[in-house]
Formats: structure tokens, sequence, C-alpha cells
């Protein structure tokens, strides 16, 4: 680089920029991109360390008022990419909205919301406010009144509050499209070129997208004015520290690899992306019937359900997600272990989507793919575009499996003699000798008994799956502690205390029932689901925690199912007694 003149290069670069160019992986301190003492103290206190490379890239140029026109993969720091800027933006004394920021879902509005809110701490008279469908207008006018500046929103629910006169853009200075491509596969488009048409002249649009298609290029050369591009080439915040397998499995064997899978490398929580609706359907079945707690999230299920499911496997009250591409784009989960490709993806775009989400925000990450065949080649075609390397594994024989099991029983009864934490059955066991039993005989006799529940696995079978999903239920008790104990959040093997267990359930919109029939019954969680699912008629979104005490049973139900499963299972047998089914209050 020798005589080149500096001033050169950096025209250079900028002319580059201007052409949607931007050095990859250019991370900035957020101290360089001239950020007010406020914002800089929240950032800190988020804990991020420096700016991505698209919010180094997107700050500076929005700060400087500029219509942005922003491109990067999920998980590269969009939100705060857009939302610093608009912050800064804020007069304080102006109690109107000055900010509106359009996003396709109300998790998401929530989630950009609660990002506004934290990086806003330290300014003083910032209000946000999330409004979106299905929530009471009552409370978003409350806000709006008392004078919300960032006001975060679905294009519906905006359009109804516009058409109210509850909104008003007329401080509008900013208005942002985050995920505007899938707005408009939403069907958005009308409702978000009519917001675009009543904000004021003057104000500076920004929009994100993952992707630019025809209707986008449209949105932008209708309502932007001389847009800047920042584009980030497939450069994430996360993408290097995803590590990357695929299995060779014929479509048969997939549930049964995928158990394996799991079982031997331990996965606790897990995103499982199908093809299609009725996959995610039967897999979650599949998945429950052997003992996993699964939900699945996808274009039918309700926005109800689909928060109650998100808010369970985001408490970890669910392990894995079973989810379609379009569900599943743009939720913000924080440590997913590992992304399961059930299915292959479409293509290069949702595969990146979709394994964008393990390893957010630098943590490392897994994505493990299945192929059958000759998808390999579309497989290698998609690993190409996201510069990253896939390596080859083998499924775990059962030998393994059981290996593992084994293992695991034997770390468990290592754990619990050194702890000494059990009750001594001294008499028991003296009797058992007294009859010329030896202690080896009495031991295994004991881990017989046990059998699975000794350990975290359920039993794999080795036998080839059968489709379609069978009605899950009662031929299958012996697998289920893994649900019992994640749904009570604790370890019942380690002899700690269960912890107390409310009659009121802790979900919004859930009731709590109580089942007269419990652990000494051997009620498994399954038979439960079994049974409510079989006998009412409910979907499996409405069935929540599940308590298994001594002699009865606590099940979370959505409040509009509850008497749909109490006069469904009034008075049936269940495990060879009558069953009651009740509200703890309403007895
Ligand atoms: P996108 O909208 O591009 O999919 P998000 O804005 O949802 O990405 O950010 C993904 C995650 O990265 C979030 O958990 C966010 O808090 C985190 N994050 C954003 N910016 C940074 C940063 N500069 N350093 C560390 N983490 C960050
Ligand atoms: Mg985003």
């Amino acid at each position: 680089m020798e005589n080149v003149n500096p001033c050169q290069v950096a025209i250079f670069i900028a002319a580059l920029s201007r052409h949607g160019y931007v050095p990859t992986m250019q991370k900035k301190p957020f101290a360089e991109l001239g950020l007010s003492p406020d914002i800089l103290k929240a950032i800190e206190k988020m804990g991020f360390e420096e700016a991505s490379p698209i919010q180094s890239a997107a700050i500076p140029v929005l700060l400087t008022g500029a219509d942005v026109v922003g491109q990067s993969q999920t998980g590269s720091g969009k939100t705060a990419a857009f939302a610093i800027p608009a912050i800064e933006k804020i007069d304080a004394s102006l109690r109107a909205p000055q900010v509106l920021i359009l996003c396709p879902t109300r998790e998401l509005a929530v989630q950009v919301a609660e990002e506004v809110a934290k990086l806003a701490t330290f300014k003083r008279g910032v209000r946000e406010l999330p409004i979106y469908g299905g929530a009471s207008y009552d409370r978003q006018i409350r806000g709006l009144k008392d004078g919300a500046q960032i006001i975060i929103g679905t294009p519906g629910r905006v359009i109804d509050h516009l058409d109210r006169g509850t909104l008003r853009l007329d401080s509008l200075k900013m208005i942002i499209l985050d995920e505007a491509d899938r707005m408009l596969d939403m069907g958005f488009r009308d409702d978000i070129e009519s917001v675009l048409e009543q904000a004021p002249l003057g104000r500076q649009t920004v929009l994100f997208s993952a992707t630019m298609p025809r209707g986008i290029q449209d949105l932008i050369r209708k309502h932007t004015r001389n847009p800047e591009n920042v584009r980030i080439e497939s450069q994430t915040l996360t993408m290097p520290a995803i590590d990357q397998v695929y299995y060779e499995v014929d479509r048969r064997s997939k549930l049964e690899a995928l158990s394996r899978i799991i079982d031997v490398q331990n996965v606790k929580c897990a995103i499982i992306f199908c093809a299609t609706k009725m996959m995610c359907d039967q897999l979650t079945e599949h998945l429950i019937a052997r003992g996993y707690v699964a939900d699945k999230l996808h274009g039918d299920v309700t926005q109800a359900m689909r928060e109650r499911v998100m808010k369970r496997f985001r408490d970890r009250k669910v392990e894995f997600l079973v989810a379609t591409d379009v569900a599943a784009r743009g939720l913000d989960v924080e440590d997913i272990e590992v992304v399961f490709n059930y299915d292959l993806p479409h293509d290069g775009e949702d595969y990146v989507h979709r394994i964008g989400r393990t390893g957010r925000a630098g943590r490392s990450g897994r994505a493990i793919t299945f192929v059958a065949g000759r998808e390999i080649r579309k497989l290698e075609n998609m690993i190409h575009l996201t510069k990253g390397r896939i390596r080859r594994e083998k499924v775990p024989s059962v030998e393994e499996v059981e290996e593992k099991r084994t293992n695991q029983t034997f770390e468990l009864l290592r754990e619990t003699l050194e702890s000494g934490e059990f009750i001594k059955r001294d008499s028991l066991i003296d009797r058992l000798l007294d009859q010329g039993y030896s202690a080896t005989d009495i031991a295994s006799a004991l881990l017989h008994l046990l059998g699975s529940d000794a350990t975290r696995s359920p039993v794999v079978e080795p036998e080839p799956i059968r489709e379609p999903a069978p009605r899950r239920d009662s031929e299958r008790p012996a697998r289920f502690e893994r649900g019992e104990r994640s749904e009570r959040g604790e370890d019942p093997r380690r002899g700690r205390p269960a912890r107390d267990i409310s009659d009121v359930s802790d979900e919004a919109g859930m009731t709590r029932l109580v089942f007269t029939a419990g652990r000494l019954s051997e009620v498994r969680p399954a038979d439960i689901v079994g049974t409510v699912l079989g006998l009412s008629g409910i979907p499996r979104e409405a069935i929540g925690a599940i308590h298994i005490e001594p002699k009865h049973t606590l099940v979370d139900i959505a409040d509009e199912h509850v008497s749909a499963v109490t006069k469904a299972l009034a008075g049936i047998r269940f495990k060879g007694r009558k069953l009651a089914v009740f509200v703890p209050d309403a007895k």
C-alpha cells in the first residue's frame, strides 16, 4: 500500500459502501460510533463488548438522518442497529410518537420493545410501547396517551389505532420496518403501504430485511429517498461458532437417529425443523410418546398458543421445539444448544436462518442435519453459502446408547453413595441377606426394578420406525421420567425435597386441574397427555406443565379448554381406579 494516499482509500471504501459493499467483519467499539453517554452506559450494562458489523456500519449512517436499507443475517444484531439511533433521536420533552417500528409478529414486537427498553434505561423520559393484536386496546391507548415516543407494533394493530385516531403520526421522525420480507410474506403489504403513506414526508425511513425480493425492492423505490445500502455478507455475530454436522439417515430411521443422538449427546434444548406442518405434528407426537418433552410451532398453531409454547420453551419447560421455517423465523431464544434439520431446508437462505437460532451472540452452538440419499448434494450447496464447514458423523449404535445409560446409572449411584444422601434400609437388606441372597444380587434386582427410571434417557428401541404416528399413551408407561423431571424443574434422583407446587398455574391463561391419581398408581405424563387428548380432543398445546405427586397430579390446561377436559374425563376409570378431575378451589 505504499504511495497510496489514505484519503483516496477512504473515498474508495465510501464509494464501495454506497454500492452496498461493506468490508466483512468490520467491527467497531461502540465508543467510536458517536453515541451519547447514556446509551453507552446501557450497552455496557447489557454486556455488549463491541458493535457487530451491521451495527458498526448502520449506526453512523442512521445518525446522519439518511434513509437506510439494511440486509444481514439472523442473529447479526439488527435490533440494536436501528434501536440505538432511534433512541438517540427522541426528544424526551415531546410526549408524542416519534419513532414507529413495524414488526411481523407479536413476539417480535415484544422482543424489540424489550431491547429498546434496555437500551433506553438511562435516557430519562423516553418511553416505548408495544402495540399488537390480541391484546387489550385500553392499555395500549393509555400508553399512547401517556406519551410513549417509540411505538413498536404489528402492521394490523397499528392501522387500527391510526383509524381510531388513537395513534397520530404528526411528530414522527423515523419509521423502521423490521423483517420487511417476512411482513410481506405474511400479507401485510397493504397495511405497510398505508402506514407509510400516512407518515409525514420528512421522516427517515429504515428497512431491514434478510432477503431482497421484488416486493421489497418496490417498497424501497416507492417509499424511501436515496437510501444508503448497508449489507453485511454472510457474517454474523455467531456463524463461526456453529459446529455443523450431518448424518446420512434413511427417511424411515430419522426418528430413531434423532432419539439416539439426543440421548448420547445429552441434548436438553433444541429446535427441530421439519418441512411441513404435518411432519411437525407427527414428530411432536412421536417424541412425546418416547418420553421427551416436545411441543410444536407452525402456521396452524394459534397466536395465543404460540406465545404459550414459546414461553414454555424459554422457561425450559419444553426441551424440544418442533417447528417449520416460517414459524421460527426471527424468534430470539437464548441458549439453544442444537438446531436439528430433521428435514432439509429449501435453500441456503433457510439453512442459514435455521442454524442462526443456535450459538447466538457469540456463544457456541451446534447444527445437526439429516440427509437421505441424494440430498447430500443439496446440503453441500447450502453449506457453501455459510462459508462454514460441515463434517459427517455416524448415528450412535444401540450399544453406544446403552453404554451411555449404563455410565449415567453408574455415575448416579456413585454420586449418591459419595454424598451419603440416602436413607439407610439396613433392616430390609438384612432380611434379604438372611434369606440367603447375595448383596450383588440384591443390588442387581434393585437396578432392574429401577429400569429406565434410573437414568434420564428413555429406553431406545432398535426396531425401525413405523408411520403414521400412533396415538401415544397407555402402551408405553415405562419411559416418562424425562418429562416428569423437567416439568418439576429438578432432579428427583438426588433425593432433594420437592419444591412446593402451588394450586395455581404459573402460566397466564392456564388453569391448574387436580387429577386424583399420582405416582403411587404409576401415573406418567404420557398417560395424562394421552388420556386428555384422546378423550377431550383438545389440541396438544392446550396442555401445560404436569406435576406428578404421590397421590394426585396437577395438570395445567388452557383456560378455554378446562370445561371440555373436566367433562370428557368425568368418572372415567384411569389406572384401574375411578378418576376425579377438578379445579382445586372449585371443589
Ligand atoms: P437479528 O435481528 O439480526 O436477527 P438480534 O438483534 O435479534 O439479531 O440480535 C441477536 C442477539 O445478539 C440478541 O440476543 C442480542 O441481544 C445480541 N446482540 C446484539 N448486538 C450485540 C453485540 N454488539 N454484542 C453482543 N451481543 C449482541
Ligand atoms: Mg431481528
